[in-house]
């Protein structure tokens, strides 16, 4: 059977949600195209602490970035390829976005996509978001959320969720399942419990490499299954692209929708010229301060970065403008290849935007849909280095919280940047260059007004100038929310299968 009502690309985290609302209703066939094998069974997937065992192994497509002149060129993006998608690889902090991201989209032509209209959606979600459980809260991690409330007069925060903030420090709420540690992801939330529908099919390591085409209808998505067989999966009512922000513009691209001068100058038959394919790449860039400890710390642990600070510096700004994550290990990746060493045992703390300026862009360098598409993030490139600026101030703010009680009386050293870097300049050179992601690119097919031409989809996520095919995930986001983008998307997913449901 290769013809359905509707036909997922992606079963991750924008895909699972809809493809288990769609077949909510038995009338409804639906095809699941996963280019990753299933997570049921699989500790290592399933366990949320051993996410760090994930980065760059075999459910990675792990993609690399383009030179960046003012950032890190050495940044590698994972992302998941698995059921799940990156929900099933990631940390699981889940922030429902706040008032002021919401209404930004609407104001930048995501019409219905406000607040007061989202809100809904976010008490659907089948996900258990939790607080990070009492037994996981490490003594370490609770000295830091004590001592950053005393040194910024910060409120703290028990519940992210409850309310909108601008300001304060506290322990994240989390997707998982505190007594086992499992994670709380979309495919185990939405898919798990309803894997024996009959209407709903699931094609497991199988490569959707090019969409079918008729006229300007969308038809259906030619796969590779993992048996090596091509097939044409057809869909009688739409196709759902859901394959997240790097796979989503990649796809469109190679089925010859896109950027028209681009895609000719590769040789491929320009289908549909959308010029808004893979522009505004967006992500959530982060740099990284990290202390030796004077000995080892607790065990106990979510996944290693359970509280965080979120401070607003500019008071006018609509909700923070900083933020870091704490994680409970020294976190020296990047910095080791400036030269510095890894201490035995230490911390970090993560300076990240949550509103960045600068915007990036995905594109392709080879008609074959096997080579990787080049990832540009254009990091630190905004022209007023609001980007840099913001993580030098972070610098300054991380240090003088570790400078205060109950935090200080655990650290030794400081060991990146060290305490001989105090310029602006040295900091920001640092900051950069030390640079790593929290992997949230999005934006890679935005969403805006029915008239914007540099949109790609409307705000019922269709594709400008296509019928039959929406997109859903990460890649629609016209800008980035201030906090970690998953709820967002599941969120997206949520309002997704309502507008499909609709229609039907
Ligand atoms: C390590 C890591 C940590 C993170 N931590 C957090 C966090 O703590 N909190 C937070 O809010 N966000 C976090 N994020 C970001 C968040 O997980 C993502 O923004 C979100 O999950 C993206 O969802 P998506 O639906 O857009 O894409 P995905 O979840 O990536 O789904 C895309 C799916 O499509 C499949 N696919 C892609 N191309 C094809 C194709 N051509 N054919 C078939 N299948 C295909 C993939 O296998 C995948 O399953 C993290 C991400 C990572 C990687």
């Amino acid at each position: 059977m290769s013809e359905y009502d509707y036909v997922v690309i992606g079963g991750g985290t924008a895909g699972s949600v809809i493809a288990s609302r769609l077949t909510e209703n038995p009338d409804v066939r639906v095809a699941v195209i996963e280019g990753g094998p299933s997570d049921v069974d699989r500790e290592d997937v399933l366990t949320l602490r051993r996410w760090m065992g994930l980065l760059g192994g075999e459910l990675d497509y792990d993609y690399p970035t383009t030179e960046q002149p003012r950032g890190n060129s050495h940044i590698r993006h994972s992302r998941a390829r698995v059921l799940g998608g990156c929900s099933s690889h990631n940390t699981l902090i889940s922030f429902k976005p706040l008032p002021s991201d919401w209404d930004e989209w609407e104001q930048a032509g995501a019409k219905g996509w406000g607040a007061v209209q989202m809100e809904a959606y976010y008490a659907r979600l089948l996900n258990n978001i939790v607080a990070v459980d009492e037994a996981d809260r490490n003594a370490i991690a609770r000295d830091f959320v004590d001592a950053a409330q005393a040194a910024l007069g910060v409120p703290r925060i028990e519940g992210f969720n409850k309310k909108p903030f601008d300001e304060g420090v506290g322990f994240f709420d989390l997707a998982y399942h505190p007594e086992n540690n499992k994670r709380s992801s979309a495919s185990v939330a939405y898919l798990h419990p309803f894997l024996d529908r009959p209407n709903l099919d699931i094609w497991l390591e199988t490569w959707a490499h090019k969409l079918e085409f008729d006229g300007s209808r969308v038809k259906g998505v030619h796969v590779r299954t993992k048996e090596g067989e091509e097939v044409l999966v057809k869909a009688k009512c739409e196709v759902l692209l859901c394959a997240g922000a790097v796979d989503s513009p990649r796809l469109l691209m190679h089925s010859g929708v896109g950027p028209k001068a681009d895609l000719e100058k590769l040789g491929i038959p320009v289908v549909h010229d959308l010029p808004g394919v893979g522009e505004n790449l967006l992500d959530h860039p982060e740099s990284v301060i990290v202390w030796e400890t004077n000995g080892p710390i607790p065990e106990n642990s979510a996944m290693d970065s359970d509280a965080g600070l979120f401070v607003r510096r500019d008071p006018e700004h609509q909700g923070p403008d900083l933020m870091f994550h704490f994680y409970q290990v020294p976190f020296t990746d990047n910095p080791e290849r400036l030269g510095y060493e890894r201490p035995e045992h230490g911390v970090s703390m993560t300076p990240n935007i949550p509103k960045p300026k600068s915007r990036g862009r995905i594109y392709l360098t080879s008609a074959d849909p096997e080579v990787k598409p080049a990832l540009d993030f254009r990091y630190f490139t905004d022209e007023d280095d609001y980007d840099g600026r913001t993580l030098v101030d972070g610098i300054k703010i991380a240090r003088e919280i570790a400078k205060t009680e109950p935090l200080a009386n655990w650290l030794k050293r400081e060991v990146c940047p060290g305490p001989d870097i105090t310029g602006d300049d040295e900091l920001s050179e640092y900051a950069r260059k030390v640079a790593h992601t929290v992997y949230h690119p999005a934006g890679t097919c935005r969403m805006g007004a029915v008239d914007d031409e540099l949109a790609v989809v409307d705000p019922e996520l269709r594709i400008r100038g296509l019928d039959g095919i929406r997109i859903a995930d990460a890649s629609v986001f016209p800008t980035m929310p201030a906090v970690n983008p998953m709820i967002g998307v599941l969120m997206v997913g949520e309002k997704a299968a309502e507008l499909l449901r609709g229609d039907a």
